[in-house]
């Protein structure tokens, strides 16, 4: 066969370096850049998907170069991405559809190291991760590392369809569900699921306009359920003791904030209302005495749910239905939670409240998107580390 001056270079290139980087591409075996590519069977789809033609090379070794590996993963993978349950399942369970699909979206301009940010990195695709040729500690890292699956050892298939399946459900789904779909142990799954609510959870720096409707609700078992032991230990007088409060906010036709607050007394839902809804806004509340002055900063509206429920465009509805929907993916699904971690179910019903007018393949990149720079240990979440989580 003629051997191109293009293919001894490549060869010239690959035998040169002993590193590890380029020992395992060195398992490669490119016959002829020009007719035919020769590869390990586990670069095989990566390589189909990176198009590698002739000018893609540019006199180096693809496996060698995240540059031209990532111009043309965002192109590639997001033609065939997944729309259903059932098509993200098959696209998923092969890993480099995984990689192809993550790294578009966390790397569209070329991978970067997550500890140095240097863009002078090469692929390992044997093990499927990048190699950063700056030195220093941690120098190997996978597409896992700086984001929600970071020293998890659950594949990416897994992790990817238990995303889609919270991002899309309607009432919730229970660690127990994502325990018997994914085979994996239900401590797993509860713990993943968390990692998944603390990416759905929104900074909600974004403050609410137009007409806002204000509501409170308490998140707590009913006291005639409770055994008399747990009664008597838990309530302690009428109406919300014993129960958490939460405080709810709906811009009409717009986004929900819900969040965890200490009591219903004037000055919690007040500086939840100072803090979430711009000045000037219409606000409509019921006739609860907590929302008594807040016409000095907005123009309120007030409806007394004793007398009826709507009067023209006066009511609360909009975020009744809302709590609605939360109450029956607490009461129905989740039915156990302790109000310690309360805040991150009200972060994933916000979330699909929100997303309510994307379809399910949008929910789920939504969702993916911010998975990046986020990370919650089991220590965290069961209260033994230290570190703030709650908005
Ligand atoms: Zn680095």
């Amino acid at each position: 066969m003629l051997i191109s001056l293009k293919t001894q270079f490549y060869v010239f290139v690959i035998c040169m370096f002993g590193s590890e980087v380029y020992g395992v591409c060195r398992r490669t075996k490119c016959v002829d850049s020009e007719t035919e590519l020769s590869v390990h069977p586990s670069y095989t789809s990566l390589l189909r998907l990176a198009d590698l033609s002739n000018d893609s090379f540019k006199g180096k070794n693809i496996l060698d170069s995240s540059r031209h590996l990532s111009y043309t993963l965002p192109m590639m993978s997001k033609s065939n991405e997944p729309k259903t349950l059932q098509e993200a399942i098959v696209y998923f369970a092969n890993p480099d559809n995984c990689i192809l699909y993550l790294v578009a979206r966390r790397w569209p301009d070329g991978v970067t190291c997550p500890t140095c940010g240097s863009d002078n990195v090469g692929f390992i695709a044997s093990r499927r991760v990048w190699q950063c040729r700056t030195r220093h500690s941690q120098a190997q890292f996978s597409v896992k590392v700086g984001t929600i699956f970071e020293d998890s050892p659950i594949g990416l298939d897994k992790w990817l369809c238990a995303m889609w399946m919270l991002s899309n459900c309607k009432n919730g789904i229970s660690s127990w569900e994502i325990h018997r779909a994914l085979n994996i142990t239900q401590k797993s799954a509860w713990f993943m699921l968390h990692r998944i609510r603390l990416a759905l959870q929104d900074d909600h720096s974004a403050k609410l306009s137009g007409s806002v409707e204000v509501d409170e609700t308490f998140i707590g078992g009913k006291a005639r359920n409770m055994h008399r032991s747990v009664r008597a230990r838990r309530i302690k007088g009428t109406g919300g003791s014993g129960k958490v409060a939460v405080m709810g906010l709906l811009e009409r036709h717009g986004e929900v904030r819900a969040t965890v607050v200490p009591n219903v007394r004037r000055q919690a839902l007040h500086s939840e209302v100072n803090n979430r809804v711009e000045q000037g806004a219409t606000v409509y509340s019921d006739a609860l005495r907590s929302y008594d002055r807040l016409e000095e900063e907005y123009t309120h509206h007030v409806i007394n749910h004793a007398e009826k429920y709507v009067d023209g465009h006066i009511h609360t509805n909009g975020i009744e239905n809302f709590w609605s929907l939360l109450k029956r993916g607490l009461n129905g699904t989740y039915v156990s939670v302790e109000p310690f971690h309360l805040f991150r179910y009200l972060d994933e019903q916000v979330f699909r409240f929100n997303n309510r007018k994307a379809n399910d393949s949008e929910r789920f990149h939504f969702a993916v998107s911010r998975i990046f720079g986020k990370r919650l240990t089991y220590a965290e979440l069961i209260g033994k580390e230290d570190k703030k989580q709650s908005h």
